[in-house]
């Protein structure tokens, strides 16, 4: 069995195999050949902590495992980060456990990869204002995959607690972009791509907000209760999701799929627009909107990315198991 702890994941894989990854898997799952199985996410009643399993198998790639951790709020006061997990991989052919792989910095870059592949395949061609909803830990993340995708000019942003819009600035100052806090209004009208990325269980940003064509990836909402945007917002927009199933069960689906203003087959997979089975954005005045749920089969091909690297680079450690 290998291990590839956590301190080795940032000098192994970045943000370009993390895309790649995450964008091959979007496509495997659209065409029928990877699949999720059912999410397990309960809220165990210590340390305000939610605790669960995301797994899944790829065919193609033959990626068979699972993501165990979740989300301690408490974390960050204590130097460690809010998010907390590990990937284990089993041989798809024999059942054993291959791999142990550490997950909190994979879980930012599956997560950035994924905004970033619905940025590069649904937004605006000629997007120049990003903006950002939320500035905790992933927000960073989110921010410097997002603009690899386009000519973005400056970023943007609003927060619930605006003590920590600070990071936001600072990362947009790391990218070369100038930074503005702004409020929703603002923000709706003027942002080409908005992403949210909050742990909000109230609706942020309002339908009526959002004027002209922009593309949205709520990126927050992976848990029953939690919402982002307003039922509104998703009811008009054009949707895409990684997997329909959660989008409608833990994503930011789910709130307009209960009220019955958007409809299972109005949720577009992703994958489909990578294989060119669907279009994708219609027009420059559309909006879009990606529900990224995060699916298991992100967190198994970066973490099989990260081992084949490990390997590669001799730095993968050999445990008999
Ligand atoms: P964090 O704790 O570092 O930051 C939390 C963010 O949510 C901050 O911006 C904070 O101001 C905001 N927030 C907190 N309470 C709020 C409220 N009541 N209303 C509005 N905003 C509020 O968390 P993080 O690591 O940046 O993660 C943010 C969210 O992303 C979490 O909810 C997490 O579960 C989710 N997440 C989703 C995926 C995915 O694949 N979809 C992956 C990782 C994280």
């Amino acid at each position: 069995m290998i291990v590839v702890p956590e301190s080795e994941i940032a000098g192994l894989i970045g943000r370009d195999a993390c895309f790649e990854a995450v964008e091959q898997v979007f496509a495997a799952m659209s065409l029928g050949d990877a699949y999720n199985f059912p999410v397990i996410r309960e809220a165990i009643g210590h340390a305000d902590a939610l605790y669960g399993f995301k797994s899944g198998f790829d065919r193609a790639g033959l990626a068979l495992g699972l993501k165990s951790g979740g989300y301690w709020p408490g974390n960050e006061a204590k130097g460690m980060t809010n998010h907390q997990s590990t990937i284990f991989l089993f041989d798809a052919d024999s059942g054993k456990v291959k791999a142990i792989v550490g997950g909190n910095l994979l879980t930012a870059l599956r997560t950035a990869a994924a905004s970033s592949v619905s940025i590069k395949h649904l937004a605006p061609k000629r997007a120049k204002v990003l903006g950002m909803i939320g500035a905790g830990h992933q927000s960073a993340f989110q921010m410097r995959a997002a603009v690899e995708q386009r000519q973005f000019e400056r970023v943007i942003g609003w927060n619930f607690h605006p003590e920590m819009l600070v990071r936001l600035e600072e990362t947009a100052g790391e990218l070369g972009l100038p930074f503005q806090a702004v409020d929703l209004d603002q923000l709706g009208a003027e942002a080409d791509v908005i992403i949210s990325i909050t742990s909000s269980f109230d609706p942020i940003l309002k339908d009526a907000q959002v004027t002209g064509g922009t593309h949205i990836a709520c990126m927050g909402t992976d848990t029953k209760g939690k919402q982002e945007v307003e039922a509104a917002l998703i009811a008009r927009a054009t949707v895409f999701t990684d997997e329909v199933a959660q989008a409608i069960s833990i994503g930011e689906c789910q709130h307009a799929f209960a009220a019955g203003t958007k409809a299972e087959n109005e949720i577009f997979e992703i994958g489909s627009v990578i294989n060119g089975a669907h279009q994708g954005r219609r027009s420059d005045d559309e909006v879009t909107l990606f529900d990224g749920t995060g699916v298991g089969l992100q967190d198994l091909a970066v973490a099989s990315a990260v081992v084949d690297l490990a390997v590669e680079k001799g730095v993968a450690l050999e445990v008999v198991f």
